[in-house]
């Protein structure tokens, strides 16, 4: 495929079709974006930001593979961004301090098998445990830390991304433009039509539209099991580097921002497209992140919300051509990683795109049979 004449339709403008879009205009695309409300404010917006699955062991490798080059990958593109949006991602290298002890034994094989950077980990006790972040509850007696680990304040990275997109001048971006229909002859996509009945057309067509992936592949007659998986969250505010690591117990984490904001979370419940609050887990949440953090009762809660995961089964996403058509592909379906695989799932749509060799082996990311 030639580059520089072709236009691609990328529907979705959260991470992970911003990403693309990036990627795509990077190699002399024309890309057009799509999306149904305003653009980056979906689960992309409401996520964590850690760059790192959380407890990687406990992950299918094939989110390994992609995951291990968001930090990397990040750090470059924050550079190469930042002069011409104006806005810093800060990726904040601080580390993350484990507390469950059924999960160090696991931690640190994985560390010493994989000898990835980012998953260096070392087992610390109290007395190491205070030095490293004085405002660990002093009951906590051992934690793993992985000193490598990293967060990306991650409505930057969307607003850089999208500032970058608007400022190209191969790029269009339509926002409150819910696309509800596409039509597909002689297995080729030859349209698509928002709710309005407007028709738009692309030589490319990328799907990256998150939870609500399933209903656009329907009309494939593919059936795609991506389900919304709500999160919730908890943000405080602490002075400037008051928290100096990312803590984590089970699935409650605390990652602290550049400028004292702590982001406390959080929960992974099937609500379906709802996004309200729940008073009950925010209980939760805050009664955990006492838990790890008891100072963090000074401080206020400013604010809470709640997001929707594109959640499959195995948390591996689809990268790669719809199946029995020639000019439509997927990029969805990245559940708890979305922001960390983001970037590596970008390149790898692209270059299959191009029909070139891939970086890292595609074959876990495409249709089974
Ligand atoms: C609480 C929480 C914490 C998380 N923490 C982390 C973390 O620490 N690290 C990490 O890597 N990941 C994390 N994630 C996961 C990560 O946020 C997601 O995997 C990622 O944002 C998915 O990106 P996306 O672009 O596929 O989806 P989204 O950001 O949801 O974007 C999809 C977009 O498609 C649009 N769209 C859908 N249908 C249509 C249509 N028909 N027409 C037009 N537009 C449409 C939507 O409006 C939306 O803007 C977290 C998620 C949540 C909710």
């Amino acid at each position: 495929m030639s580059s520089s004449s072709e236009k691609i339709i990328i529907i979705g403008a959260g991470v992970v079709g911003l990403s693309t879009a990036v990627e795509l205009l990077q190699h002399g695309y024309m890309v057009e974006i799509f999306d149904q409300q305003q653009a980056a404010k979906a689960a992309s917006w409401a996520g964590g930001g850690i760059l790192s699955p959380m407890y990687p062991w406990k992950y299918h490798s094939a989110i390994n593979q992609l995951a291990k080059f968001g930090k990397q990958s990040y750090l470059a593109l924050n550079e190469k961004l930042q002069p011409i949006t104006g806005i810093d991602f800060e990726i904040e290298q601080g580390g993350m301090l484990i507390f469950d002890h059924d999960q160090f034994d696991l931690g640190l094989n994985y560390a010493q098998h994989f000898h990835e950077p980012e998953q260096q980990a070392y087992l610390v006790h109290r007395h190491e445990i205070q030095k490293i972040n004085s405002q660990v509850n002093t009951e906590i007696d051992a934690a793993v830390y992985f000193p490598q680990l990293s967060n990306i304040r991650n409505p930057r990275l969307t607003q850089s991304l999208l500032t970058y997109v608007l400022q190209h001048p191969h790029a269009r971006l339509h926002t409150h433009t819910p696309i509800q229909k596409i039509s597909i002859a002689a297995a080729r996509v030859n349209a698509i039509y928002d709710t309005s009945g407007n028709r738009y057309r692309a030589d490319q067509y990328v799907i990256a539209t998150g939870a609500w992936t399933a209903q656009l592949m329907a009309q494939f007659n593919v059936h795609l099991d991506i389900q919304p998986v709500h999160g919730q969250m908890v943000l405080y505010k602490t002075p400037p580097k008051w928290l100096p690591t990312m803590c984590m117990n089970n699935t409650m984490y605390l990652i602290p921002r550049r400028d004292g904001h702590i982001v406390c979370g959080s929960s992974t419940n099937h609500f379906g497209f709802h996004q309200e609050l729940h008073e009950e887990i925010s209980q939760n949440i805050i009664q955990s992140a006492l838990s790890l953090v008891p100072e963090l009762s000074k401080f206020p809660v400013v604010k809470q919300w709640a997001g929707l995961r594109p959640g499959s089964p195995t948390g591996v996403p689809k990268i790669c051509k719809i199946p029995q058509c020639e000019n439509a592909w997927c990029n969805a379906g990245h559940y708890r990683n979305g922001l960390v695989m983001a970037p590596a799932s970008a390149r790898l749509l692209r270059e299959q795109m191009q029909g070139l060799a891939t970086w890292v082996d595609a074959s876990p990311y495409q249709w089974a049979g």
